[in-house]
């Protein structure tokens, strides 16, 4: 089987291996789509993990299984899955009890056998028990590549306190996938697209998100986006700023364009040892509060997709380009240019 390894940044190779066997308790899967992640196009953040074969957002055809799992899969199912699962052992685990799922040591030590960019995938045990949903009849793969980044967006609104009961402004910073998700979900929660600014560079994508539902959008080449904030809300500020960009100056922007009382959700880390400094007479005397939300765990994939499913997002919404295996570089290279592109997968 054809998998897609990435050594550095710019050298992502097509590699032979042999098609991995079930044991108990696990299943393998025939990929049929498999995402590009935004997190992945960090290059001090996968080039830590390097070699490894890319990709954890997939979605395909179970076509074997180990024995003990025929009462909860057969071959033929068509599934999504995450490749981080938990315990789930809620006696023992002292995360999995407190729903703090990324945190559980069999969380981070779970993995898809090779990766996501893999025309085979072998779903172990765990992944396979906690965290591999079957998709609903009307939807595609693709829909079903949309569970786990969706999934991260759900995780952190709810930390965030969404859905929320009083009616709220919300400044999501950067439109790639990632911002355009957090629109849909905001409008799924019931957020009126008047209430949601949205901020980029990219005209293609602040024209998207326009489109899906953001109210407002600031072009952050051309207008400063405190300033812009601050004329659209009527100097209120946001309730709850996203704050997608991996960038210092973008979680520094999204602290100044809370309001009172306000809430920003960090939602991509910064490359390790940058600082962002935070003076804590201001963030004090205005309330707001630091959100950061890595990943997602089984409760946030199924809501996500019952969002998928109640029709709220869709891969027909923000995918914008397909590409086969033997062109990942390529789609990788597009990914990363965050230009004219939302949601880059590969097809089988
Ligand atoms: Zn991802
Ligand atoms: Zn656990």
């Amino acid at each position: 089987m054809k998998t897609a390894r990435l050594y550095s940044f710019g050298d992502i190779r097509i590699e032979d291996m042999p098609v991995p066997s079930p044991g108990p308790g696990e299943a393998l899967m025939k990929t049929m789509a498999s995402g590009i992640c935004s997190g992945d196009l960090m290059p001090w953040y996968i080039e830590k993990k390097a070699p490894l074969v890319l990709g954890h957002e997939p979605s395909g055809v179970i076509v074997r299984t180990g024995s003990g799992v025929e009462d909860f899969f057969a071959e033929g199912d068509r599934v999504s899955v995450h490749h981080h699962a938990p315990c789930m052992d809620r006696e023992n685990c002292p995360f999995c009890k407190k729903g703090q799922f990324v945190h559980c040591s069999t969380w981070k030590s779970s993995s898809l056998i090779p990766g996501g960019i893999s025309e085979y995938i072998l779903i172990p045990a765990v992944n396979l028990m906690h965290d591999t949903l079957k998709l609903p009849e009307p939807l595609s793969f693709e829909d079903g590549v949309l569970v786990e980044p969706l999934g991260c967006v759900l995780k952190g609104l709810r930390r965030a306190g969404l859905p929320a009961k009083n009616a709220i402004s919300v400044f999501v910073i950067g439109l790639g996938v990632m911002g355009i998700l957090h629109i849909l979900a905001l409008k799924a929660f019931g957020v009126k697209g008047e209430n949601i600014i949205g901020a980029d560079t990219v005209p293609f994508r602040l024209e998207k998100a326009l489109r899906l539902g953001a109210g407002r959008v600031v072009d952050v080449s051309r207008e400063d986006p405190v300033q812009a904030v601050k004329k659209i809300t009527g100097g209120q500020m946001a309730d709850l700023v996203i704050a997608g960009p991996n960038s210092v100056r973008a979680m520094h922007t999204a602290l100044e364009t809370a309001g009172p009382g306000g809430k920003v959700v960090l939602f991509t880390p910064a490359k390790p040892g940058e600082v962002l400094s935070i003076d804590p007479n201001d963030i004090y005397f205005r309330e707001v509060s630091l959100i950061p939300s890595y990943s997602t765990g089984p409760e946030d994939t199924r809501a996500a997709l019952a969002m998928i499913n109640g029709g709220h997002v869709r891969a027909d919404m923000v995918v914008t380009h397909r590409f086969p295996i033997g062109e990942t570089q390529e789609a990788y290279r597009l990914a990363a240019r965050a230009a004219d592109s939302l949601k880059v997968l590969i097809s089988f």
